[in-house]
């Protein structure tokens, strides 16, 4: 092998957003050393762009919220198909995981006694969401950053990891390389924590960030681990539809939170047109008593635009379809209409959703103090990914661990908002806790020459053809196949149709040419990305495939009910010994007898 610069860490996190950092500050403190590598440049991870909060049952706005009702909700959006072991230590931990952030320096928005002020997001029974206005992720990565900083972690910005490298069954490293000069990049680690992020890059239009094209999935996956609930794809109910530069760019669901509604182009408030069975006793029957909830009214139950995303979607979809949607696509999101009910409602709406507000003017050159939004559902979030457990979060693969975006299990069929934010502080310090352990009780492995060598050539290839596929193009003709035929609205005909066109891509990204050399060069970037989103895509439509029913954020046309025998299953993906994609069933373990008693009693 020749000489690469090469690193040694006891654990080496790859991922600097909200799960990555929680992991290495954790690892660190566990007196193992640590490295962070990430694509970017530290701080710009995708969580710095999340914004309505962190749910957590902190019980400070509403005291009849706890860990049950959290626990209890999470498992009603993700349709109990989630991990439940996962969706337990989240809701008993995120409180203790929240307050930490506050003691490390994170400045909430407060109650008027001073304490962490908690907001309405959909799904969540109560006010859950602790919040600084609606730049939470912000703030998080600020916080979790400036406590990092001291432990001593090595960080390694700004550059990709390719390849995880392995050792008789178990992770031993990770090659990647940098992405300003091209060098390469060699990782010794005892434990690997993966902690990427998603996969909306996949998509057309999506509020996800140039970083989110599966990484991390891949890796796994091609390291030989599994990957879990790649079906279940959220679309965010309200992106921006206009103009079409900025299409998909998330509105924050905090706009509903905080009183705005949704309308046709009838001007008819068409979210109480459907109202789901789980959900009907706890939504409000009239639009007066949707406006007292969101005032902080306890008498009161939800608006039904705070029903679950995926509902939300499919309502959206519909209005469209059937001709009531906005000239642009969409329908209205209007938060204007509040100045009927409170005095000062444009400093009001400035001061609760300022980013909102610059977003909008700036974008649009609309004011939404005074005028709705346009908005239609976006490609926001994976609720799939690598397979762990729930304790230690280790991946099927030994020494190899994931947490945040990248990991699956806790939102099973459909994520609640907030919930990921609290998912990264929770099981990314879980995964720096038991990584660091892991590294205590595992040697270092040996990196085999041949797997740099092969890893190199890799990379490469793009330089050698001569002629040929342009790695943007396939891009973009990816995003069109997946956005068309395994987005909102499913059948197996299409998906199908999917299969065959991603196969063809396959074929076609064998041929990608970049010319120029290996200093930044994003057609190169792209070239290596285009492997990852490849790869996601096809899991995502295989495993839809195989989940003959509809259950959260997947949505068949061709089987338009739940089947009970699903509800018993997770799908999972994994790479067989002849290189195709193997699809299995896995049934989920039974529930201990008091965590079906807190679902029972929640109703
Ligand atoms: C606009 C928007 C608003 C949101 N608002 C909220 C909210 O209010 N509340 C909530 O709970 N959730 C929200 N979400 C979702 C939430 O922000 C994300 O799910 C979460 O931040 C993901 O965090 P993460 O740590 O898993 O990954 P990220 O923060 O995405 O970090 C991924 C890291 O991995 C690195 N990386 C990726 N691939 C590689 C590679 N190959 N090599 C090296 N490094 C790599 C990246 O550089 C980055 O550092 C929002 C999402 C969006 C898009």
């Amino acid at each position: 092998m020749p000489d690469y610069e090469t690193h040694e860490h006891d654990v080496l996190v790859i991922g600097a957003g909200g799960a990555g950092l929680r992991a290495a500050i954790e690892a660190s403190a566990a007196g193992v050393s640590v490295g962070l590598v990430c694509k970017s440049l530290l701080g710009k991870a995708h969580t710095v762009m999340a914004e309505g909060g962190i749910a957590a049952a902190l019980a400070n706005v509403d005291d009849r919220d706890n860990w049950r009702v959290h626990f209890s909700d999470t498992m009603r959006g993700g349709q109990y198909v989630n991990n439940w072991r996962m969706a337990e230590l989240h809701a008993k931990e995120a409180p203790d995981r929240v307050r930490e952030l506050e003691a490390w320096g994170a400045l909430f928005d407060r109650t008027t006694d001073g304490r962490i002020l908690q907001r309405n997001f959909g799904g969540h029974r109560y006010p859950r969401l602790a919040h600084v206005g609606d730049r939470t992720g912000l703030e998080m990565i600020r916080t979790l950053q400036d406590h990092g900083i001291h432990m001593g972690i090595d960080v390694h910005m700004e550059c990709t990891i390719t390849t995880l490298l392995n050792d008789e069954g178990r992770v031993v490293g990770a090659f990647g390389y940098e992405r300003e000069r091209g060098r390469f990049k060699v990782f010794r680690a005892k434990a690997v924590v993966l902690a990427t992020g998603g996969i909306g890059r996949a998509y057309k239009i999506t509020s996800n960030s140039w970083e989110y094209t599966g990484d991390g999935h891949t890796l796994a996956y091609e390291a030989g681990a599994e990957l879990i609930d790649m079906e279940f794809v959220q679309f965010h109910p309200t992106g921006m539809v206009w103009p079409p530069s900025v299409r998909g760019i998330l509105v924050t669901e905090g706009v509903r939170g905080e009183g705005g509604v949704l309308k046709n182009t009838q001007g008819r408030r068409f979210m109480f047109d459907d109202i789901p069975g789980p959900y009907r006793t706890q939504t409000a029957s009239d639009e007066e008593e949707g406006w007292r909830y969101t005032q902080g009214d306890k008498s009161a139950r939800r608006p039904p635009e705070l029903l679950t995303r995926d509902h939300v979607s499919r309502c959206i979809v519909r209005e469209i379809k059937e001709g009531r949607g906005t000239p642009h696509g969409g329908v209205y999101l209007d938060i204007s209409w509040i100045k009927q009910r409170i005095p000062n409602a444009a400093e009001h709406i400035k001061k609760k959703l300022p980013s909102m507000y610059h977003q909008f003017k700036q974008l649009a050159d609309l004011d939404i103090t005074t005028t709705p939004m346009e908005v239609g559902p976006t490609t926001h979030y994976i609720m799939g990914g690598v397979r762990v457990n729930g304790d230690t979060q280790m991946s099927t693969l030994p020494g190899l661990f994931a947490a945040g975006e990248c990991a699956a299990g806790i939102n099973g069929a459909n994520r609640l908002g907030g919930n990921s934010l609290s998912d990264l502080l929770v099981f990314g310090k879980r995964a720096g806790e038991h990584a660091a352990i892991y590294a205590k009780e595992n040697g270092v492995g040996t990196i085999d020459d041949s797997l740099v060598d092969q890893a190199v050539k890799n990379a490469l290839a793009p330089f050698e053809r001569e002629g040929g596929e342009n790695p943007f193009a396939l891009q973009h003709e990816l995003q069109d196949t997946m956005q068309n035929l395994v987005g909102i609205v499913r059948t197996e005909n299409e998906m199908q149709q999917a299969l065959g066109d991603i196969g063809k891509l396959k074929e076609r990204s064998e041929h990608v040419h970049v010319s120029g050399n290996i200093d930044f060069n994003p057609g190169w970037h792209t070239s290596l990305d285009l492997n990852n989103l490849l790869t996601v895509s096809e899991a995502i439509t295989r495993a839809a495939i195989e989940r003959k029913e509809s259950r959260g954020g997947q949505y068949r046309e061709d089987y338009p009910q739940k089947e009970a025998e699903f509800g018993k299953v997770n799908i999972t993906i994994k790479k067989a010994d002849d290189g195709s994609m193997q699809v299995a069933r896995v049934p989920i373990p039974e529930m201990p007898e008091e965590l079906k008693q807190i679902i029972e009693e929640m109703g």
